[in-house]
């Protein structure tokens, strides 16, 4: 169903759905950027819509909403242990077609990649609605077209930012918010049709790619600093930390923390050997665990074309040149 609303009409349907939900969206933090006097953005709780950054894409992905950087699974003492409290509030996303494509990606590795669902994953992720923000300019680097990714339908709400109107198309239970506030208007969703950058998608890789020297690029030119993998929104490799407090060495918490492939130390094990010490090798890892791997065992790729991998790598490596190059190989291999 199609609304239109001001600025604070829109406004005062959060402040009406807020009493049972918390609001995540792409929000600009003043003077935090990597360099002095700039500015970097972030998904954060926001809690009305002019805090919401439109005009950029964001530094970091809507992932951490629900697979934090870092996250305690459970304190345990010499006699148990506890879960953490949670809130019982709903989560609302406010994200990019792409990034609510990759809630999809996050939900095969934590929920259907093995015998177990990820329960500490899935109560947070159960608790999510998505808001697509429409995206028909896209930005730097983005490249979703090409990985089928610049549409998104199956949101809660669309919302259409033009000038001092948002037009929005609800699904969702939530409707009744939007039917106070709103006024009745026709929405019809559109979405990006084409990037600047565009990307060769592989149909057959060669096997012959995996030992291929074009890996032996990123061995000189990467530096480990897993930048690339850590903005990525589709990425979810994390490492177990048990913490015991100082003060009782018998109490203290478990908790998860982000990993990363590309970083020294990822791949070694009890013994001192390192499966994976060279960087090509781990970019190889990487690039084909997103376009190869991945697509294997769900029948899809696993990245979306967000770009923030080019975004954010202090070395120029750009991944998008790196699966044209994967393509142009497997073709001139297959013939
Ligand atoms: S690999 Fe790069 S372009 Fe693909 S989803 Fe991850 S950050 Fe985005
Ligand atoms: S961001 Fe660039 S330099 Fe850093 S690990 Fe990734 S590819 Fe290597």
């Amino acid at each position: 169903m199609g609304f239109e609303f001001t600025m604070d009409s829109f406004n005062k349907v959060l402040e009406d759905i807020s009493k049972n939900f918390i609001f995540y969206a792409p929000r600009r933090i003043p003077g935090k950027g990597a360099f002095s006097d700039t500015d970097v953005v972030v998904y954060q709780e926001v809690e009305g819509f002019g805090q919401i950054e439109l005009d950029e894409k964001s530094r970091f992905s809507p992932k951490e909403v629900i697979n934090p950087i870092t996250q305690t699974l459970f304190y345990f003492n010499e006699n148990g242990y506890t879960e953490p409290e949670t809130n019982n509030k709903g989560i609302i996303i406010f994200c990019r077609p792409c990034d609510a494509n990759s809630f999809k990606r996050l939900d095969e590795i934590f929920l259907n990649n093995g015998p177990f669902k990820d329960s500490y994953y899935e109560s947070l992720r159960r608790k999510v609605k998505i808001f697509v923000i429409e995206c028909v300019q896209g930005f730097e680097n983005c490249f979703c077209v090409s990985m089928g990714t610049n549409r998104f339908d199956d949101y809660d709400a669309f919302i259409r930012v033009a000038e001092d109107r948002i037009t929005c198309d609800v699904k969702d239970n939530l409707l009744p918010a939007f039917v106070k506030h709103g006024i009745s208007a026709e929405m019809r969703p559109d979405f990006i049709s084409e990037n600047a950058v565009k990307v060769a998608i592989p149909d057959q890789v060669n096997k012959t790619i995996f030992t291929h020297e074009m890996w032996r690029e990123y061995s000189e030119r990467c530096i480990a600093c897993g930048r690339c993998t850590v903005v990525c929104p589709t990425c979810t490799c994390f490492t177990m930390q048990d913490i015991f407090y100082e003060d009782n060495h018998k109490c203290g918490e478990r908790r998860r923390v982000w990993a990363s492939c590309m970083i020294d130390g990822f791949t070694e094990v009890a013994g001192g050997h390192d499966f994976r010490p060279d960087k090509g090798m781990r970019m190889r890892f990487k690039a084909m665990h997103k376009i190869y791997d991945f697509r294997k065992r769900f029948g899809y790729n696993m990245c979306v074309g967000c770009g923030r991998c080019d975004d954010v790598c202090p070395e120029y490596i750009s991944f998008s040149n790196c699966i044209n190059k994967v393509s142009a190989l497997s073709r001139e291999v297959n013939g």
